[in-house]
């Protein structure tokens, strides 16, 4: 069989089929990464949303037995929002990471290798293949640097020449022994400015991220934000990106090669107030086609809640204090308080202390008392 041959034919159909850049990789073990997961591990560096053990995510064996290659795919994706409505102070608006913007890649990504995985079954008809999208037991990233598509950056981003860091990145396991190509020589040099950038210093060296201090990770978590990360996340909603943001490689990608990652103004950048109400069905309708919808609206929500107080939106305080009397999920009753304790107004303030008279929740109640405490920075400054 000639994988040459059938390689340039794939090549030639991922672009017809609208993808960016694909490559190609030896599914052997991946023995470094394996240690670095074991590292991250004991150092209670991981997310938790991590799927399959260190093993399944490492040994592509164990996940297609006839693995012998795996083709890895990129799509790149919009870093500026055409048209983006403006936050006004009377209509503060939230705003979704760019890795959220338009139609959930997941959907999209799938989409595309289940055309490739057909296309190579027909050509091949031997041919076993498993495609998979982030949520896979395999490192995407991992895949994509060994297939040549970019370098890992230090922060922890693969960082492709044509594209920067903003693609979405998928792959596709398969019997079919290609000729891997070549990874990328990393790119960084000297250069530190994502890790002088994140505002929590989670990414702890150069490569290495503790994803629990993780502001992208940490809008994803249900329970209440730990204090410490509250003033940080400012208005984002879901997701954070500033180490992308700043990488020199970032600083003049902008495609929009695929209508459906296009962002959705008023989506990609809600306004805050109404998110507080939003219905499940109103939530699914306007949020559930996007990557960032996938926890549910809790923690948006709480994250709304954090990024109202953030703003000390005085035109906000109302609709605080009847989410914060009235929510029956503690997290926000609680999240709520503490906002409200920010803006710092008085009707604010009464509200909270009113509102603790009837409060049953030990973890609400000390919010409440959190927000109470803002009382005395206002009154020393
Ligand atoms: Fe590398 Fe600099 Fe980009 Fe960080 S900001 S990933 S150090 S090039």
């Amino acid at each position: 069989m000639n994988t040459d041959h059938l390689k340039q034919e794939i090549i030639d159909y991922s672009k017809d089929i609208g993808i960016d850049k694909i490559g190609f990789a030896s599914a052997d073990v991946f023995g470094e990464l394996k240690e670095r997961l074991r590292r991250q591990q004991s150092l209670g560096y991981q997310s938790g949303f991590e799927k399959g053990s260190v093993d399944e995510r490492t040994e592509p064996e164990r996940l297609l037995p006839e693995s012998k290659s795996i083709l890895s795919i990129a799509i790149a994706y919009p870093s500026r929002i055409k048209d983006s409505p403006k936050s006004t102070k009377d209509e503060r608006r939230g705003i979704f990471c760019r890795a959220s913007w338009g139609v959930d890649y997941h959907v999209v990504l799938r989409e595309k290798l289940e055309k490739l995985s057909a296309f190579i079954e027909e050509k091949f008809p031997d041919a076993v293949n498993k495609v998979m999208v982030d949520t896979g037991e395999l490192s995407d990233r991992a895949v994509a640097e060994r297939a040549g598509i970019g370098f890992s950056g230090k922060n922890t981003s693969i960082i492709t020449p044509e594209f920067g860091s903003y693609v979405y990145l998928g792959e596709l396991i398969t019997n079919i022994p290609f000729v891997p190509d070549k990874p990328l020589a990393d790119g960084c040099g000297s250069c530190t400015k994502c890790l002088d950038a994140c505002p929590t210093g989670a990414l702890v060296q150069g490569g290495q991220l503790n994803a629990q201090r993780c502001l992208a990770f940490l809008t994803q978590t249900k329970d209440f934000m730990p204090d410490e990360f509250r003033s940080q996340i400012g208005n984002f909603i879901y997701g954070f990106d500033t180490c992308q943001v700043v990488c020199p490689y970032n600083q003049k990608v902008d495609f929009h090669n695929h209508p459906e990652l296009e962002p959705e103004p008023d989506v990609a950048k809600p306004k805050l107030k109404p998110m507080l109400r939003i219905s499940n069905r109103e939530f699914k309708e306007t949020f559930g086609h996007i990557a960032g919808s996938w926890r549910g609206k809790k923690p948006l929500q709480r994250n709304a809640l954090i990024a109202l107080g953030h703003y000390k939106d005085v035109t906000a305080v109302e609709e605080m204090i009847a989410v914060m009397k009235n929510d029956v999920r503690p997290v926000i009753r609680g999240t709520a308080a503490w906002s409200l304790g920010k803006i710092g107004t008085n009707e604010a303030f009464e509200a909270i202390t009113e509102a603790m008279e009837k409060e049953t929740d030990e973890q609400v109640l000390f919010e409440m008392k959190k927000g109470l405490n803002f009382q005395q920075e206002f009154s020393t400054t």
